[in-house]
C-alpha cells in the first residue's frame, strides 16, 4: 500500500476552487452575487472569450474597506457569516468566503474599490489568493470593481477542456439574464467584448420589461400568472408562464418534446436548478399536450426550513417538505393550464 501524505495547501485550495469555478459561468455568478449583496443597483459586466480572457465586473455597492483587501482573496474570508449557526438564516448570496478566494486560485485577480467613508479608492492584485505588492491608492466611484484575467492559466487540462467559445458565451448570458430577471430593480449592462449580444436592463424593476427585452417580447405578450401560499407548508409562490399553446399534432404524446422551453427558479431569491420540480412543470404541460415557452417561478421558504450549502457552486438547495411543495405547485399548474385552455387567449386578455 502507498503512504498515506497530507497534501501541501496550494494543492488543497487549487483543487477546491475547481469545485467552485467550474468554468467562467460559475466565477461570473459569484461576482455579481457579491455585487447584489453589497447593496448595488447597477452592474457592468465585460466577458471577453467566453470570459476565459477576462471577466470584469463594475458595481456601484458598499465597497470593501481598506483593511480588508489583503486578507479579501484568502479561503474563508467574509464579512457574511460568523458563526455556523449563521448558516440556518442566510440571506446573503454568499456565506463561506471562498469566491474570491477561489478565482484568485485559478486567475489573475485585481480589485478597486471604493467605500462611502473613503475619500479615495484603493486597488490591489491578487495570485492564488494572496495580495501581491501592496494596497495602493487610486481614483473611482464608491462600488468595486473586480477583473479576472487568464482564468485557469495555471491548470492547462482545464482551460483546453473549452474548446466552444460559443457555449461559454451562452451561459454567461444565461446567467447574467437570470439575475436581470431576479432583479428587475437592479440595472445590469452586459458587453461581450466583440460588440455581438450586448445588452442592458433598466433597473426600473419591471420584471416583464426585463424578461421582454432579454428573452423576446413575445413570451410576455399573453402570460398565465397565479400566487400561492401555504401556511402549512411554510412556503409562497408567485409564478408567470407564457400562456401555453397546443403542441402535439400527433396522438403519440412525447413527454420530452413537450418540455417547458426556459424554465427561470428561483429559490429564496437564489437562482437553482431543481429537477424535480421541473419534472412536475413538465409534466403538467405533457399531460394538456402543450408547451409553455417560458416559466418564471420564485419560491420563498422560510429560511429556517432550507439548507443552501449542499453545493459548491451552490446550484442546488435542499429544502423541508420538498414533495409535498411540489405536488401542491403541480396541482396549482394543472388547474391554471387547465382552465388557460378553456378560455381563448382574446377572452381571457380582456
Ligand atoms: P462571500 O461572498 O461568501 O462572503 P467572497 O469570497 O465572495 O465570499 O467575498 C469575500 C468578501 O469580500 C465578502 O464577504 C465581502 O465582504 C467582500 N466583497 C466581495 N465582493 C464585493 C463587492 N462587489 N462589493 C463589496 N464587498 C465585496
Ligand atoms: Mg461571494
Amino acid at each position: 500500500m502507498a503512504e498515506i501524505r497530507r497534501l501541501p495547501d496550494e494543492v488543497v485550495a487549487r483543487i477546491a476552487a475547481g469545485e467552485v469555478v467550474v468554468r467562467a459561468a460559475n466565477a461570473l455568478k459569484e461576482l455579481i452575487e457579491n455585487s447584489l449583496d453589497a447593496g448595488s443597483r447597477s452592474i457592468i459586466i465585460k466577458c471577453e472569450r467566453g470570459g476565459l480572457d477576462l471577466i470584469r465586473v463594475e458595481d456601484d455597492g458598499s465597497g470593501i474597506r481598506k483593511e480588508c483587501l489583503p486578507i479579501v482573496c484568502e479561503r474563508f474570508t467574509t464579512s457574511k457569516l460568523t458563526t455556523f449557526d449563521d448558516l440556518r438564516n442566510m440571506r446573503t448570496f454568499g456565506f463561506r468566503g471562498e469566491a474570491l478566494s477561489a478565482l484568485s486560485q485559478v486567475s489573475k485577480v485585481s480589485i478597486k474599490t471604493k467605500t462611502k467613508d473613503e475619500i479615495c479608492a484603493f486597488e490591489a492584485s491578487y495570485i492564488e489568493g494572496q495580495l501581491v505588492g501592496t494596497v495602493k491608492p487610486s481614483s473611482g466611484l464608491n462600488g468595486t470593481l473586480i477583473i479576472a484575467t487568464e482564468l485557469f492559466y495555471n491548470w492547462p487540462a482545464r482551460l483546453n477542456g473549452f474548446k466552444n467559445i460559443a457555449e461559454e458565451n451562452s451561459r454567461i448570458a444565461d446567467a447574467i439574464t437570470r439575475f436581470a430577471v431576479l432583479r428587475p430593480d437592479v440595472s445590469f449592462s452586459f458587453c461581450r467584448g466583440d460588440d455581438r449580444k450586448n445588452f442592458r436592463t433598466k433597473g426600473d424593476g419591471d420584471r416583464r420589461a426585463v424578461i421582454a427585452a432579454l428573452l423576446g417580447s413575445h413570451l410576455t405578450k399573453d402570460m398565465l400568472e397565479f400566487t400561492l401560499n401555504d401556511s402549512a407548508l411554510n412556503f409562497s409562490l408567485e409564478c408567470a408562464l407564457t400562456r401555453p399553446t397546443s403542441a402535439a399534432t400527433s396522438t403519440a404524446v412525447n413527454a420530452k418534446k413537450l418540455r417547458g422551453k426556459t424554465f427561470f427558479l428561483f429559490i429564496n431569491n437564489r437562482i437553482v436548478l431543481c429537477n424535480a420540480l421541473r419534472h412536475a412543470v413538465d409534466s403538467v404541460f405533457a399531460a394538456h399536450a402543450v408547451i409553455s415557452p417560458f416559466t418564471y417561478m420564485s419560491i420563498q421558504i422560510d429560511v429556517t426550513c432550507i439548507d443552501v450549502n449542499v453545493h459548491p457552486t451552490k446550484e442546488s438547495v435542499i429544502f423541508l417538505n420538498e414533495d409535498l411543495i411540489i405536488e401542491c405547485i403541480k396541482e396549482k399548474l394543472n388547474m391554471l393550464v387547465k382552465d388557460s385552455l378553456n378560455i381563448s387567449p382574446a377572452l381571457s386578455s380582456a
